[in-house]
Parts: C-alpha cells; structure tokens; sequence
C-alpha cells in the first residue's frame, strides 16, 4: 500500500478537473463519489483513476467517509485509462501533496480536530520535485523517426531535453495541465497541454521544410484554426438529376432525369477512391452510402443532413455560375459536422478526362479544405490535378492535429498531448 485506508480525514482540500468532474463540482458531491470509490479495488489494472491533488481551487470535505488514500480519487464510471504504475505514481504524488497541505489551514487529518497530520508521518516539506513526473518521446510527425535534442518547456519555465532516442522526461511541482512548448532546430515550433500526473507523452513535430504556408491554405482556412471531420462522413447520393437555382439554396427540384447505376457507381468509386488520399488515410471509406431518389418535382433537401456529405448532379449549374462543380461544408467549433457537392449534368456528361479530378476537388472542399495557390495540389481552383505527395502529408497531418489547431502548431487550450479529452464511456450492458 502506498498509504493506508485506516483512520478519518476531517477537511481536505482539493481541486477537481472540471471537464474531468463535470458532475462532481459541487462539495457536497464528492463523499457519495469516495463512498463508491471506496467499494473498488485500487488494484485492478482495469479501473480507472482520476487522481485531484492540486490546492488551486480549493472544495471543502468536511467528516465525510475515508477517501482512498488521501486523495486518490477512484472514479465510478470508466474515464481515463491508467495502468497500475501510473495509478501508484499519482498516489505517491497525492500523499506528497497532502504532506505540504496540511500546513495550509483548511486542512487537518487524523482523528480529532486538531490540526496535525495522522498519516503520513514524513516531516512536512516544500513541494516534492519529483512529485509529477510526465515522460515522453519527441517524433516526426510523418516518419515518426526520434527527434533529439528537442526543448519542451513549462511555462514555469522548467525545461526538459530530449535524448538520442526522442525520450524525455520533465518534472512539475503542481498537478495541473498546462501549454508546453517544444522548439528544437529542424521541427516547427508545437505548443499543446501537458497533464501533471499524466500518461506517456508523444509529442510529434512537423519538420520545418514541410510547406506548413500551403497547409494553411488548405486546412486552416489561411492561417486560422484547422477544421475537419472527425468522424468518417455517410455518403448520401442523390439519384434524380436536381435542378440549379443558386448556390446556397435549402432545397432543389428534382428533375425527371435520373443517373443510371453505372453513373451512380463510378460517382460513389471516385469519392470512395479520393477520400483516404485526402484524409491523411484517417477515413478509409464511408460511414455508409446511401441512394435517394427523389420523385420528379420533390424537394430535396441539400444542406440539412448532418454527418452527412450529399452529392447530386445538377441541370444548368455551369450556365448559371462558369464553374463546373461546387463543394460546401458545415463546421461547428472547428469540427466539420456536413458536407455537400454539386456536380453540373452536362460537365458530367462530357466524357472529361478532368471528371474524377472534378468529384475529389469538391469532396475536398466538402471535407474542409480551401483553395490552394502556393503549389500544385487536388485543392487548386482548376480542380485538374489529383491527390499528390503533399496533399496526402498535409491531410495526414490535419488528421493527427486536433480541430482548432493553430498556426504554426498550436493546440487548442483544453487540448492535451497525454490525455484523451473525450474518451469512450460504455453504457450498461442490455439484453
Ligand atoms: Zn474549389
């Protein structure tokens, strides 16, 4: 045992993580969390450990049940998973943080009011240095080769450097997340959260002769967030031919034309073929896809379907507008949610040698991405070249950024390089 279970804590003092503890963040429901947390066993590799050690925010616990050793906190549902060493490291980190708490007022353990310490019984000290320890390895980002003699700095200026091999190690003496930065001479310069206690960290830098300015372009509408799915799209195909009215309309007139299952199937094959090439391989196919088709005269809804991209063809689009196709997406906080593209009959029709470079230009746009100008690239406006070397490196690096990212590399602030933000939580299991 790291510290025992024996004895009461009168008031302690705590901070939660609130995107961590969204329901515990009042005081009053942190005992019917210890009282279930009490119930598990701590040594199950299989649970999971949230451990709240921080005197940032401080909640007041007054004669509520023993908390698992001193702060640990043992979360009833499944969160975050730690393995067993992580879980004794954050515990050592617990009870080295009570040490130093229990000279602050709020706090006393032991039997009785009174204010000295029961357990531990370790003479009180300044914070332990070796007290949240996160270790890592710095990589390329696209040939995960180890990046040596990387900075990564905390903004209470501790710095740690990485070896040979990439690995680093960096101490803290406060529990927390925060911004990390990591500079080295041949990577960009990457700042991202870093969570005290933590999991192992990989940190991949982009390599400084990447093209990051038309990456900008392209997936970071110049230079602002980068925005993309995050989830692979359904594909939904719209059989009747629709009638062109002007770009942003709700809905369009289904006209009698119908595509035939041929032209329905090399439409599906063309997005199907350039959605992995231009989705860094994230996406390897569809979610689904799915044919509607519209009876003569219907009104088809065409930006109303969310994680969806809808694709139709459509009668007098390049008469109305010169241009061949159109893409369109949707986004809500820098994640694209809906995607849509429009394809002119006649265009299709023509036998065009540009026909499939037409169909992934406009998926990329209904994916998030912007016009390119720097460079060739299947996002450049004449939508005649097909997925290249750098638009596959550069959607791959959109798909391990998250959405939000900043130039040059800068991760959104909830963001964490050795945490998952939103992580799986399974419901009960049901007949
Ligand atoms: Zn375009």
């Amino acid at each position: 045992m790291i510290c025992p279970r024996t004895g009461t804590v009168r008031v302690i003092q705590l901070q939660l993580w609130p995107e961590v503890w969204p329901f515990a963040s009042t005081p009053a429901a942190i005992p019917a969390l210890h009282a279930s947390a009490v119930e598990h066993p701590l040594d199950n590799g299989g649970r999971e450990v949230i451990i709240a050690l921080s005197p940032g925010r401080p909640v007041q616990w007054a004669s509520g049940p023993v908390p698992p050793c001193s702060g640990g906190h043992v979360n009833p549902a499944p969160t975050i998973a730690f393995s067993w060493q992580a879980i004794r490291r954050a515990l050592v980190s617990a009870r080295s943080f009570l040490v130093c708490a229990a000279l602050a007022p709020l706090v006393a353990c032991g039997g009785g009011s009174s204010s000295a310490p029961a357990t531990p019984s370790a003479t009180p000290s300044a914070p332990s240095t070796s007290s949240v320890i996160v270790n890592g390895r710095t990589l390329d980002v696209f040939s995960a080769a180890p990046q040596a003699a990387v900075t990564i700095r905390l903004p209470s200026g501790t710095s740690a450097t990485s070896a040979a091999d990439g690995a680093f190690s960096i101490t803290n003496t406060t529990a927390g997340q925060f911004v990390t930065t990591a500079t080295g001479s041949g990577v960009v310069e990457r700042q991202t959260g870093l969570r005290f206690p933590g999991e192992e960290a990989k940190l991949t830098l982009i390599p400084a002769s990447f093209d990051l300015a038309t990456f900008d372009q392209m997936c970071r509408a110049g230079s602002s967030a980068l925005r993309r799915w995050d989830t692979a799209p359904k594909l939904v195909v719209i059989d009747a031919v629709l009638q062109f009215t002007s770009v942003s309309e709700a809905a369009y007139t289904a006209t009698s034309e119908r595509l035939t299952a041929q032209e329905r199937d090399a439409i599906v094959a063309d997005l199907a073929w350039g959605l992995p090439q231009v989705t860094g391989e994230a996406f390897a196919g569809f979610a689904s896809v799915t044919t509607e088709s519209p009876q003569e005269g219907a009104q088809v809804a065409f930006y109303s379907r969310e994680g969806a991209i809808v694709v139709a063809r459509f009668n007098g689009l390049r008469s109305a507008t010169s241009y061949w196709g159109y893409g369109r997406w949707a986004s809500r906080s820098s994640v694209v949610v809906a995607g849509a593209v429009m394809l002119d009959r006649d265009f299709e029709k023509s036998g065009s040698r540009y026909q499939r470079s037409l169909r992934v230009h406009e998926l990329g746009h209904a994916l998030g991405w912007n016009h390119v100008t720097l460079r060739a690239s299947f996002m450049n406006n004449s939508a005649v070249v097909e997925p290249n070397a750098f638009d596959k490196d550069a959607t791959r690096l959109a798909f391990v950024r998250p959405p939000g990212n900043e130039s040059p590399d800068r991760d959104p602030s909830p963001y964490a390089a050795n945490f998952r933000f939103f992580p799986m939580i399974w419901g009960p299991i049901t007949p």
